[in-house]
């Protein structure tokens, strides 16, 4: 998941025919393996690459960006993107479920599967389904609540319609409503 994903998308596919990414000056490129040390041994990264694992994670690119936002997985080869701030102060937890929802999307492209299909809006796209479903089941192992689960899929770009329907998509139940009697 995240709020780039959304809100840059759009303004990336415009620089992607230019040499150099005008966004990308500065930032730091890693190999995710070395940086994520022990994830090729993670049971839901497994569940995502299976025997590939480890091969797909010691060749996948990390873009570490000085750009404000989450994460998201770059278009136009299939790099992830990560915001140094949200790597620094970010919870752990979350960060930890963002990951397991990109990776989703690193596969999705190695499938060749249009990651942002302009046909949907945001919580409608069957690629973001997918991953948030298979983020959502690893927060149910962790033990997460459904309270802390809904708080993650929360996030400030979705109104609540919009947030309901990701919500019943991907089977976690909406909050009680309180009425004033
Ligand atoms: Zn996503």
């Amino acid at each position: 998941m995240s709020a780039v994903e959304y809100a840059f998308f759009r303004i990336l596919r415009l620089f992607r025919r230019l040499p150099a990414n005008p966004l990308s000056v500065g930032n730091k490129k890693v190999i995710f393996l070395e940086y994520f040390k022990g994830f090729d041994k993670v049971e839901a990264v497994q569940g995502i690459f299976g025997a590939r694992t480890t091969e797909v994670l010691s060749h996948l690119k990390v873009e570490l960006s000085w750009l404000m936002g989450y994460m998201y997985v770059d278009g136009s080869d299939g790099h992830l993107v990560i915001s140094k701030g949200y790597l620094n102060k970010g919870n752990r937890t979350d960060i930890y479920l963002d990951l397991i929802h990109e990776l989703c999307h690193v596969k999705q492209f190695m499938e060749g599967k249009e990651l942002f299909d302009p046909k949907y809006e945001y919580v409608d796209r069957p690629t973001e389904i997918a991953a948030y479903r298979y983020a959502v089941q690893e927060a149910r192992r962790l033990g997460l609540s459904e309270e802390r689960i809904r708080c993650y899929l929360r996030t400030e770009w979705m109104d609540d319609e919009a947030f309901l329907r990701l919500a019943k998509s991907v089977n976690v139940a909406a909050p009680t409503l309180h009425y004033k009697p």
